[in-house]
């Protein structure tokens, strides 16, 4: 045992000695020991003691078809032998990287015919963030260069994603958000609804674009942009109202409406794109995470004809790229993610029977003293801690009890995310009925077990 378990335990002072890690307090995770997780199967995770883990978290919103799929290694190891590297600059594609826009395209519905690729959600953030600017321009509109995103919205770390996501402790690193980018309030009624019934509060968030696009003057604003539902922003799904009136607003004013469906894109919600759970019809849509299943890196930003038309016919050379846009080995894998979401119709599972369960499970939980609310669409899901049932008061200090509770997770062998108070759920789709029991439970005896600790 101990000669199998040292080059392992070493590596977290190897680790703690030279890898600055994203998001975490480095010197805290150098004192309590990072995890180094080595294996993977299925929804499992095991670490370098041995220790197995159910992810109902899907590594990061990511790994819908689940870890451990021989297809999409042996996708990518073919492709690599095969031709491991070409770009798609100067004239240029490969197959795989063709074939992966017209499956996209497929179903991303009749609007969407392109799509743009890059390696990340953030590199697409940063593409459609230059692309509305250059459609505007060249329709004659070059005064429409303002965006308008929400508080408490995650567009990734790049300058421009970091700008436009609203979160105020990424702002604060950086000197951001850059020119040009505003931030309206987010449709979380649970915590800032007030009196109003959510429906009232749905039309009410939603009116705040409009407000903003009046106040900035309609000839001044070049996009809307939101995830449908908010994801690290802690699972917000917004009350059914909202989504028309914002649909509504940025016709009314000619606006573009930007879905960001790098978590709500390829199923998560029981439908292919989260638009097309919500029914309406983005302009431009960034995607990444589950394309590929974090198999590999890959993103991009569908682009529907009305903004494809400009840019092939007015605008001719859009001057961007990544090195890596298209990558044929991460294209190859992506394709075959697609087609194991396909033959497996995980999609409509998600939909139809594991989504369902999953918030027949959550809903359970709604009896514990501590759960406010515990909303779910397909397999994206959410618990709300709360100090006070009946007034929905949150704890002053939210962010050390939803550590505590993943922590309590975490040691009982079931890895969840929390937001502050709010427990998040993103499992893989081939979850079966009795692991999502086990995610229950074990929330269950967290939540147990907090109400009796001093964090309260
Ligand atoms: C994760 C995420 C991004 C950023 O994607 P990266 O691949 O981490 O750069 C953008 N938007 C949303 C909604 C995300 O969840």
């Amino acid at each position: 045992m101990t000669e199998t378990a040292s080059p392992l335990s070493n590596l977290a002072a190897i680790d703690a000695a030279h890898h600055l890690h994203p998001f975490n307090d480095m010197k805290k995770l150098a004192a309590e020991g990072v995890r180094v997780m080595n294996r993977a199967e299925g929804v499992y995770i095991w670490d370098s003691t041995g220790k197995r883990y159910l992810d109902a978290f899907g590594g990061l919103w990511c790994v819908n078809v689940g870890y451990g799929r021989a297809s999409i290694v042996e996708a990518a190891a073919a492709q690599m032998r095969e031709l491991p590297y070409y770009n798609t600059f100067f004239g240029s594609t490969t197959p795989p990287a063709a074939l992966l826009a017209e499956k996209i395209c497929a179903l991303a519905g009749p609007h969407m015919n392109h799509v743009f690729f890059t390696n990340s959600g953030s590199e697409a953030t940063d593409t459609w963030f230059r692309l509305a600017r250059v459609y505007w321009k060249a329709l004659g509109q070059g005064t429409k260069t303002e965006i308008i995103a929400r508080r408490n919205g995650y567009h990734g770390s790049t300058v421009a994603g970091a700008s436009l996501g609203g979160m105020k402790y990424m702002h604060e690193q950086g000197n951001l958000p850059i020119e040009g980018i505003h931030h309206i309030n987010q449709p979380y009624w649970y915590g800032e609804g007030g009196d109003l019934s959510p429906e009232e509060f749905g039309l009410k968030a939603a009116r705040e674009l409009e407000s903003k696009i009046l106040e900035l003057g309609a000839e001044r604003v070049a996009a809307f942009v939101a995830e449908p539902i908010q994801g690290a922003g802690g699972v917000i799904i917004p009350p059914e109202s909202y989504w028309p009136e914002i649909v509504r607003i940025c016709k009314a004013h000619d606006i573009l409406l930007v879905s960001d469906e790098v978590i709500c894109g390829f199923g998560r919600l029981g439908s292919w794109f989260g638009y097309q759970h919500y029914g309406f019809e983005p302009d431009l849509a960034p995607i990444a995470k589950g394309l590929s299943s974090g198999y590999l890196p890959i993103g991009g930003v569908l682009v529907s004809d009305r903004v494809a038309k400009v840019l092939i016919e007015e605008v001719g050379e859009f001057n961007h790229g990544y090195t890596y846009s298209g990558h044929p080995v991460c294209a190859a894998a992506a394709l075959e993610n697609l087609r194991i979401l396909e033959e497996e119709a995980l999609v409509s599972r998600v939909r139809d029977e594991i989504g369902p369960y999953l918030a027949q499970g959550l809903q359970s939980l709604c009896d514990h003293e501590a759960v406010g609310e515990a909303p779910s669409i397909g397999l994206m899901g959410a618990v709300q801690i709360t100090a006070d049932k009946a007034s929905r008061r949150r704890y002053e200090k939210p962010d050390p009890i939803g550590s505590a509770i993943r922590n309590h997770c975490l040691a009982n062998g079931v890895i969840v995310r929390a937001t502050a108070d709010r427990m998040l759920f993103s499992p893989p789709f081939i979850i079966s009925r009795s692991e999502v029991d086990q995610v229950i439970d074990t929330l269950r005896q967290a939540l147990d077990w907090f109400v009796t600790s001093d964090l309260r």
